[in-house]
């Protein structure tokens, strides 16, 4: 079984898709972190992030392996080593959407990402995954909230996870994203037709949690 879970970021997919996962026993996949793990190679290589070619490539020849550690928690590892905690750095998330928007690197992640969800039952969470990765996705949910919700969310998982950033920082950060995300021309950010839209706004991470599991019926 695949259940898809989509929205724009800070709307509190991960740590939903992660403790659902968990609870239901399934494999979960971010698939965000798959984008991120590529993006830290481009920077590290010093590719320019504008030569499309280059990026293309070392999408090509790069190994990006998801798992998940007792706890549930996700581990990245990028060509065999251990990324989880550098793909987090804002310097990561600034690029990571201009990555992201490249046809062929899309390409890449999509067979992964369904290469992986075809092993077992999964909890996939991204921005395409009930419309283009898995579009016979037995359940699919849309994961929102309001802008400034979204904003204080980020700010405050940045701060918590030690980066000085400013309020400033993380408000033009999101905005960018949230453009490149939804205008991008291949697999844009979009609710399927059949997922269930949550406004995580009002709501607490158990409650979204529980809204989900009931809605799925098991
Ligand atoms: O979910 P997260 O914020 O870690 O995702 C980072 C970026 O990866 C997104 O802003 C988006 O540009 C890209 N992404 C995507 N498709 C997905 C998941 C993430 O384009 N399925």
């Amino acid at each position: 079984m695949i259940i898809a879970i989509d929205g724009p970021s800070g709307a509190g997919k991960s740590t939903v898709a992660k403790i659902l996962a968990k609870r239901l026993g399934f494999l979960y996949i971010d698939t965000g972190a798959m984008y991120r793990a590529l993006t830290l190679k481009v920077l590290k290589n010093n590719i320019d992030i504008n030569d499309k070619e280059k990026i293309i490539q070392l999408a090509r020849n790069t190994q990006i392996d998801l798992k998940n550690d007792p706890e549930g928690n996700l581990l990245v590892c990028l060509d065999g080593q251990d990324v989880s905690l550098q793909i987090r750095q804002p310097q990561i998330t600034r690029f990571v959407s201009e990555i992201a928007r490249i046809k062929e690197v899309r390409q890449v992640m999509l067979d992964l990402q369904r290469k992986l969800g075809r092993k077992r039952d999964a909890v996939l969470d991204g921005r395409d995954i009930g419309t283009v990765v898995f579009p016979d996705a037995e359940k699919k949910f849309y994961i929102d909230a309001d802008f400034k919700e979204r904003l204080r969310r980020r700010y405050k998982e940045l701060r918590e996870l030690g980066y000085k950033v400013t309020l400033e920082d993380v408000e033009s950060d999101l905005k960018n994203r949230d453009k490149i995300d939804s205008t991008r021309e291949f697999a844009p950010l979009r609710k399927a037709e059949d997922a269930v839209y949550i406004d995580t706004t009002q709501m607490s991470i158990e409650e979204v949690v529980n809204k989900i599991l009931e809605s799925l019926s098991f």
